[in-house]
């Protein structure tokens, strides 16, 4: 399989899992909150895992790799979210929208759902980096982007809902988070040179979605049950990436 058909085919269900996941929340607003929390958690120990032992490793690995300077780039690319989800938006948070006063102050929802399409390019850069350094990279980091995907779009369509917006815009600004995750694919055009930094940088976002975004929100309401999900994502990493390495060499 060609590199851009492997490319074209995880951007797409990325893509489509932010799709579903706006779906059931135009059907049916108030998705069981239990079982998002729980895949939330999940995702985050499978991301947490995937930039720990494969990503950070690698990327001190490729050849054409200033050292120095990696982890300068995966500090890069936790400040550049924190920047943009916490310091230009004013709210922002995983999960289903709760609260609704707030979502009619003009302009948050509105920037809440930009920093979500900032985040979803970062989403999609780092399936892309991965795929560059090998297949297996890919696969795992596309697996544990595409865990995340599903409450992403929750997390949009709800923010619509909650701002008073009808069925379809929730849709709409959904397809517009899906279309920036494939954005963030479609550089790999751009970034085939550069992935020495493409790669740390897009570790840096996803250390910080894993471990300062997504965790934090299962721990604030989630119980021993809920934090026990963010272990099980570990040791399914742990498994898969033995599997992969075992399947792919
Ligand atoms: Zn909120
Ligand atoms: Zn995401």
């Amino acid at each position: 399989m060609s590199q851009s058909l492997q490319l074209l085919i995880f951007g797409l269900l990325a893509a489509g899992g932010n799709l579903l996941g706006g779906w059931l929340i135009a059907r049916a607003p108030h998705t069981s909150h239990t079982k998002l929390k729980h895949l939330l958690g999940f995702g985050a120990g499978f991301m947490l895992a995937a930039v720990m032992l494969e990503v950070i490793p690698e990327s001190f690995h490729h050849p054409n790799t200033n050292s120095s300077l990696t982890m300068v780039w995966l500090l890069a690319g936790y400040l550049i979210i924190q920047l943009v989800e916490h310091t230009i938006a004013p709210h922002f948070h995983f999960g289903e929208e709760v609260h609704t006063e707030e979502m009619h102050r003009s302009g948050v929802a509105i920037t809440a759902i930009a920093a979500l399409s900032f985040h979803a390019f970062f989403d999609g850069l780092t399936i892309a980096s991965g795929l560059l350094v090998n297949f297996r990279l890919g696969l795992l980091l596309f697996l544990a982007v595409l865990l995340h995907k599903v409450p992403e779009g929750v997390t949009v369509a709800s923010i619509m809902m909650s701002a008073g917006k009808t069925g379809r815009s929730a849709l709409n600004a959904t397809a517009l988070v899906a279309i920036f995750t494939f954005a963030g694919i479609a550089c790999v055009v751009f970034i085939e040179q550069g992935v020495s930094w493409a790669l740390p940088l897009s570790a840096g976002a996803t250390l910080y979605i894993a471990a300062t975004d997504l965790i934090p929100e299962i721990n604030r309401e989630g119980g021993w049950r809920s934090s026990l999900f963010i272990f099980a994502g570990v040791a399914t990493f742990y498994l898969t990436q033995l599997l992969l390495h075992h399947l792919l060499g």
